[in-house]
């Protein structure tokens, strides 16, 4: 299958001053460390970890947002521009991002049916304004919204009807790829699953591929094709969702998991506890960068930082201990 974005050895450096920093001593802050994966056309790549793990840097970075400090990014082949550049809008059309807070996204002043024929009237498509007008209404059609609510301001609709504004609005440019970061967050549950459920019929019928990023991994496990699990920056694990949700390898991914409550567990398994928040981005501890959280840390992982490497069932993890265990069973 066609990769429509390849991103390789993506990494991304901030410096920041360092509080009480008399003499303005700074930090270099990795906030996304050689990161590497693929999105096929009409398949889903989730993203989880925690906040402040280099999910939204990610997504910004793969839209030309902000610059890269080094790797590449390649949407269909080519390189992605940065805004500074002419290629970049063209490729922008096809790749269009989705935010947690629809209202913010929203031009308050704006009816429903303006908001989403402007980016066609913006680029110029969509044809005349009938034409426009015509579409508009197929886009509302085609995300559960009534046409009669066209007329309508944002402020006037709920919080689920905003965020199918939104995705209408998206999928006005006929994208090839939403990056859609934390889509359903903000939603009461069961609105969120109705708004879930629209994005994997959206996929089905239209063949988008999705950059899915979240912190709810039951979301990522019902939405992706593929996982990727970041921690401070880096993808720790990578690989089919039921694997790595229901075989976790990395100790991290086997936290998350544990910490995912479920109506009965059917046996206290082995439980493991996320103790302690993640260590601040400005200070990455040396090795592995969970080793101070992680109980089964060894001496090496206070050293060496693991590398992804290929392990069972056809997924990539960055663990020394796994491994480690991999070579002994060999
Ligand atoms: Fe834990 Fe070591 Fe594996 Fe890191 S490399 S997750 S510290 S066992
Ligand atoms: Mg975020």
């Amino acid at each position: 299958m066609t990769a429509l974005l390849e991103v390789a050895d993506l990494t991304r450096a901030f410096t920041v001053r360092l509080p009480g920093g008399l003499f303005g001593r700074t930090a270099a802050l990795k906030a996304v460390d050689g990161v590497s994966f693929e999105v096929k056309a009409g398949r889903t790549l989730g993203v989880v970890g925690e906040s402040g793990c280099g999910k939204s840097t990610t997504a910004k970075l793969v839209l030309g947002m902000i610059p890269a400090t080094s790797g590449s990014i390649r949407f269909e082949g080519q390189a992605v521009g940065s805004v500074h550049n002419g290629t970049w809008r063209a490729q922008r059309r096809q790749m269009q991002m989705i935010y947690q807070d629809p209202l913010a996204a929203l031009d308050r002043r704006l009816t429903l049916a303006e908001q989403i024929g402007e980016p066609m009237a913006i680029h110029g498509l969509g044809g005349a304004k009938a034409e426009r007008r015509e579409k508009v209404r197929e886009l509302m059609d085609a995300v559960g919204l009534r046409t009669d609510m066209a007329e309508r301001y944002p402020h006037e609709i709920s919080g689920g009807q905003r965020q199918r504004v939104v995705i209408a609005r998206a999928l006005s440019l006929e994208p090839k790829l939403l990056v859609c970061d934390e889509p359903v967050s903000a939603l009461d549950v069961s609105i969120a699953a109705q708004v879930v459920n629209l994005f994997q019929d959206l996929q089905e019928r239209l063949g988008v591929g999705y950059l899915f990023i979240s912190h709810d991994l039951k979301v990522v496990r019902q939405v992706s094709h593929e996982v990727a699990v970041m921690y401070l920056g880096r993808i720790v694990e990578r690989g089919a969702p039921d694997v790595l949700f229901h075989r976790p390898a990395h100790p991290y991914t086997r936290a998350l998991v544990a910490a995912v409550p479920t109506p009965k567990r059917r046996k206290q398994r082995e439980r493991l506890i996320l103790t302690g928040d993640p260590p601040s981005p400005v200070d990455v501890p040396r090795g592995c960068a969970f080793h101070p959280r992680c109980p089964f840390a060894i001496k090496v992982c206070g050293e060496v930082t693991p590398q992804l490497q290929p392990g069972d069932d056809g997924r990539l993890v960055a663990c020394h201990v796994v491994h480690g265990e991999m070579k002994a069973a060999a």
